[in-house]
């Protein structure tokens, strides 16, 4: 990162004095509202897109903004740790799953995969094949003015959605307390982010 002495400084005069008592009050500890899981791309940013400041929100960041299913826990711990900690010990009351347009990772399972060797990737990107190989297999070109890619990425978000629901300790909190799961989709040259705020059954019923 080029000028990298020049931007913490500006954060410690700038940003840390303007929010000087918070920083004092989150020294100690943390209670986030919101679980955010979204893309790695560096241009989906979860404090910008919800305004919100150091402490709000939790994150899980991968490519393609994947859950794995309970199925596929075994070999996924760090990925399911954070979903858990932010559930089960930090309580948040919201999660937000949130793709966004012209996502790589979505791209590559669509057959435009880096030409570089990705094998980590490519192996992460396996947990959406059937949904890709699906999407492809019922995309009509004369029934919507999406793209592919656009139809890929946000029923991406459903499928992650569902995925989370397969978890006991996802489905225990959806009962035992006050909680919203939403699926959102960031269109990154509109600035516009779709948000579907339904109730947690009505959602469900969303998911082919
Ligand atoms: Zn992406």
């Amino acid at each position: 990162m080029k000028q990298i002495q020049k931007r913490l400084q500006q954060f410690k005069e700038v940003d840390f004095l303007n929010h000087q008592e918070l920083y004092e009050q989150l020294s100690n500890k943390q209670e986030p509202h919101t679980l955010f899981i979204g893309c790695s791309d560096s241009r989906v940013n979860a404090e910008l897109l919800f305004q919100a400041l150091p402490g709000e929100i939790f994150q899980l960041r991968n490519i393609a903004n994947i859950v794995p299913h309970v199925t596929n826990s075994d070999r996924q711990s760090s990925t399911l740790s954070v979903i858990e900690y932010a559930v089960s010990v930090l309580e948040v009351d919201t999660i937000i799953v949130c793709g966004h347009s012209n996502c790589g990772g979505c791209r590559a399972l669509l057959g435009d995969a880096p030409k570089q060797p990705v094998p980590h990737t490519l192996h992460w990107l396996d947990q959406m094949t059937s949904l890709s190989q699906d999407v492809q297999a019922r995309y009509n070109p004369d029934e919507t003015d999406e793209s592919i890619n656009t139809v890929l990425e946000k029923l991406n978000v459903l499928e992650q959605i569902k995925n989370l629901m397969s978890h006991e300790f996802i489905q225990q909190a959806v009962k035992e307390r006050s909680f919203s799961v939403i699926a959102s989709y960031y269109d990154i040259g509109s600035g516009h982010v779709y948000t579907n705020t339904k109730s947690n059954d009505e959602l469900l019923e969303l998911i082919p």
